[in-house]
């Protein structure tokens, strides 16, 4: 819990209540929530907490930098604690998105090569793949 307060003064964010209990349950639960999710999650044990209080401490938290927003072609936005790059697989059944984190290298000398060769300076990236997760895998008939 510590680590995640320091994580909020250290983006000029006031640690709040409300934030800290958003922040933690991204940062602890790897599921890629949406909004929805979220809130349907927290409210049992934080019952004054609003549907609208966790969208607007999504963007705070998005806008410093502390987690990410992702659009996988949802109607909602998902969201991740996980800063760090990483690719995202994302399954075609059951809509799961399931963290990758390749070499160090491998994101960088991607982003290298675009940049080289369009002249863009390229700030961010997000790398989505799809197929089918190793629990639909073994659902999935095989024909
Ligand atoms: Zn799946
Ligand atoms: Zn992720």
């Amino acid at each position: 819990m510590q680590t995640l307060i320091n994580n909020l003064k250290d983006n000029n964010l006031k640690v709040t209540p409300q934030r800290l209990i958003i922040y933690s349950y991204l940062y602890n639960n790897h599921i890629h929530p949406s909004a929805e999710i979220i809130y349907n999650n927290i409210k049992k044990q934080n019952p004054t907490i609003s549907l609208a209080t966790v969208y607007k401490t999504l963007k705070s938290l998005k806008d410093s930098g502390l987690i990410r927003e992702i659009n996988v072609g949802e109607d909602s936005f998902r969201y991740d604690a996980q800063v760090k790059p990483h690719i995202h697989i994302i399954c075609k059944s059951c809509n799961k998105i399931i963290d990758y984190f390749p070499n160090e290298d491998f994101i960088n000398k991607i982003q290298d090569e675009i940049s080289n060769n369009t002249n863009c300076e390229i700030e961010q990236n997000q790398m989505y793949f799809y197929g089918l997760c190793d629990e639909c895998c073994k659902k999935e008939p095989i024909f």
